[in-house]
């Protein structure tokens, strides 16, 4: 990740803001390793998107989804696996009904393990909120796709094939036109390409682009990026024109014959002159990384 020292990832439910009726988020406040979570209300049902890092930010979310339940009973899905989104899940059990898709499942069995040893070293805060973790396997697995009816409303829940990680999930509330789009998405800073060859090459530029057209067409009123301010459909356009340009701007250094770090110099300097003000820089050479190595 960054050179900077990470800061302690702590989910505050203080600041839970309703976006539509029955419908809540509580915020990432742009706080790095805290991830938008959604609380989305049905007559009978609650469904909690997404757990924070660590026991205890999960314990937080459970007691104020509790709370925001009123005796409904608790359902959990996580948008993808990584350590922030799902590296609660534990704590739900018991308590809610985790179900997620298969791929992710399977992330979550596989690559588990090896995130929560690499997560540990990003520094101590981090570190201390991951004792006691273990990747939790969830209650019920779908393949593709899933309507889960909360009672009166109905959420989909949708895996779309590897893009940022092989079990992403994106959730939608139609009712309410609102899309949580997990780390598909990243308000205000630079696409993550989680890209940590040998180990991780799950990511792929290619494919992700081609998810965020298909999202960008059904233009939600809401959407919640994985990271970052809630938005609109502006977001989802803007991710897939980043990945556009960092595809053909890789591409066209990659078709001279380049050295991947000579490319990854060049477009990262390019990328930092058209996003100025957007945070995450150290992502832009994995991504160029990746999207080498999906050059035909
Ligand atoms: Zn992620």
């Amino acid at each position: 990740m960054s050179e900077q020292v990470m800061p302690d990832p702590v989910v505050r439910v203080t600041d839970a803001r309703e976006l539509a009726r029955d419908l809540v988020v509580i915020p990432n406040r742009r706080v790095q390793l805290v991830p938008n979570i959604g609380v989305i209300g049905g007559a009978h049902s609650v469904l909690v998107v997404d757990t924070g890092l660590g026991v205890e930010n999960a314990e937080t979310v459970l007691r104020f989804a509790a709370e925001f339940a009123k005796g409904r009973k608790l359902y959990l899905t996580t948008t993808h696996f990584h350590p922030e989104h799902a590296f609660g899940a534990q704590v739900f059990g018991g308590e809610a009904t985790f179900l997620v898709n298969r791929a992710q499942a399977e992330d979550l069995k596989v690559k588990g393990p090896g995130y929560l040893e690499m997560f540990k070293e990003l520094g101590e805060p981090v570190a201390r909120r991951l004792q006691g973790v273990r990747p939790a396997s969830p209650d019920l697995v779908y393949d593709q796709e899933h309507d889960l009816d909360l009672g009166g409303r109905v959420v989909r829940l949708r895996a779309t094939g590897r893009a940022h990680s092989r079990g992403d999930q994106v959730v939608t509330v139609p009712d309410a036109d609102v899309m949580f789009t997990g780390d598909l998405v990243e308000a205000g800073q630079f696409a993550i390409f989680p890209w940590f060859p040998p180990h991780d090459t799950d990511v792929s530029g290619v494919r992700w682009l081609a998810v965020m057209r298909r999202l960008a067409a059904q233009s939600p009123r809401v959407v919640v990026p994985g990271h970052g301010d809630v938005g609109g459909p502006r977001l989802l356009a803007d991710v897939a024109a980043y990945l556009e340009s960092l595809r053909d701007e890789t591409w066209i250094r990659r078709d001279s014959a380049m050295s991947e770090r000579t490319i990854a110099e060049e477009v990262k300097a390019v990328m930092l002159a058209r996003h100025p003000d957007w945070a995450g820089q150290e992502w832009i050479e994995k991504g160029v990384g990746c999207l080498c190595a999906e050059h035909e």
